[in-house]
């Protein structure tokens, strides 16, 4: 490898200023870092679609500041329902009331994307020792016993003492750790938030409701205090099963949702169709560090979104990481990236595994789906057991209770 040309600048370079950059910047920098982070979009800007974000991640943004914010600009669920896509019938709830909130000392918000970056983005500016750069696509990266030195597509190049790769589920960065690819699974989804007048048919907008059924699912739920409402569609298409090359296109969108119930037909049309996701994770790996390099977020550890959880990892990440950097050195870099990741991957592998058997749970067909369906009915709604390992305090590493 190529020694870095200049003397490393003290502190650390993130690439790429997605949820998990920002969050990081954060939490390194409160841990008296001074951060730098290049974003290759010319702002910072997310899609126009709701994220949820669970008690692990609100108890963080609590201790970074920024929940209050986000309260107000978002909206409190009263429940996580779930329902029949085919009967319409309601399977099972979990109350989010004072009792769950008490028992995970977080709310479970629900939010505009673009309202979360923007806190985000507000937070970091308002840190003297943060610095946020755009149009910076990172093609380089050189690394030395003493520091990083990475090149962006202009030509400009900034050196640090360590660099931490937030660059998402093509992360480049992790090409350097982690030889391997992102696996399709075939599922593909199509999102976005929408006036709420302009759909004609939806739940109770207290709720966050999920529809369920064979090889599909339906989410709703409001925004920016009720007054959006975010509506996703996923299925597994047939199309990219026959290898066909254009696949899960609108068309078949509106196939595959034609025999369920008449609550989520109605809701179709008012469904953004403008751009569609095809859903990919990786395959859990025990390390994301080397040396000076580190991952967070989708870089580290993709997951298939059925659990809600890609954005609240990667802000346990940045908390994790900045409790490992904090008090260490320059020179101590590499063994906290090492702790980090060894603190950070047993739990962030579970919530990926346990996100592909979630998605297959929702999708089952068959008497696979009676059987779920039985076994959701007789659940009781104050029934933590299968969320204590998500969302409880014991569930990560400890540095990231407030
Ligand atoms: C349909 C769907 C629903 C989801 N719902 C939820 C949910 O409800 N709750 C939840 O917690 N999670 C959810 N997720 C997951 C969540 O969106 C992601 O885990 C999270 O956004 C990852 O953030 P990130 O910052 O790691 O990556 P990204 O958001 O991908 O950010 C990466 C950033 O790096 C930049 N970049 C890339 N390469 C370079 C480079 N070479 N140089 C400079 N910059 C670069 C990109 O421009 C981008 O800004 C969902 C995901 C999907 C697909």
């Amino acid at each position: 490898m190529a020694a870095v040309a200049e003397p490393a600048e003290e502190g650390l370079i993130v690439v790429g200023g997605g949820i998990g950059g920002l969050a990081t910047a954060l939490a390194v920098a409160g841990a008296g870092w001074s951060v730098r982070v290049l974003e290759r979009s010319p702002d910072f800007r997310e899609i126009g679609a709701g994220i949820q974000l669970a008690p692990n991640a609100t108890r963080l943004l609590d201790r970074w500041g920024l929940l209050d914010r986000l309260v107000d600009v978002g909206v409190l669920p009263s429940r996580l329902v779930l329902r029949s896509a085919m009967s319409g019938r309601e399977l099972t709830c979990l109350h989010l009331d004072e009792k769950f909130r008490e028992t995970y000392k977080g709310p479970y918000i629900v939010l505009h994307r673009s309202d979360l970056l923007a806190a985000l983005v507000d937070a970091c500016r308002s840190r003297p020792t943060i610095t946020l750069e755009v149009d910076k696509t990172v093609t380089e990266v050189l690394e030395d016993g003493d520091g990083v030195e990475v090149t962006c597509s202009d030509g400009s190049r900034r050196t640090a003492s360590a660099l931490v790769g937030a660059d998402g589920l093509w992360s480049a960065i992790r090409r350097r750790i982690v030889d391997d690819e992102p696996i399709c699974s075939g599922f593909v989804s199509y999102r976005g938030a929408v006036p709420l007048e302009a759909v004609s048919e939806h739940p109770s907008l207290d709720d966050v409701v999920a529809w369920i059924g064979p090889g599909l699912h339906f989410v709703q739920y409001p925004l920016r205090r009720g007054e959006l409402y975010n509506q996703v569609a996923v299925f597994r298409s047939d199309e990219y099963a026959r290898g066909e090359e254009d696949w899960g296109t609108p068309e078949e969108l509106d196939r595959r949702f034609a025999s369920c119930c008449p609550q989520v037909v109605a809701a179709l049309p008012a469904l953004r169709r403008d751009n569609r996701w095809v859903m990919y994770d990786r395959e859990p790996v025990a390390s994301w560090s080397s040396g000076r390099i580190t991952l967070v977020g989708d870089a580290a550890h993709p997951m298939l979104q059925y659990l809600a959880q890609g954005a609240c990892q990667a802000f346990e990440d940045a908390a994790c990481l900045g409790a490992a950097l904090q008090g260490r050195g320059a020179d101590e870099v590499a063994a906290a990236f090492g702790g980090y990741s060894d603190a950070r991957s047993p739990q962030a592998s579970r919530v990926q595994r346990r996100a592909r058997v979630w998605g297959d749970i929702w999708h089952v067909d068959g008497v696979g789906a009676l059987l779920r369906d039985e076994l959701l009915l007789q659940r009781d709604p104050y029934d933590y057991r299968h969320i204590e390992w998500l969302y409880g305090p014991t569930a990560s590493c400890s540095w990231r209770d407030a």
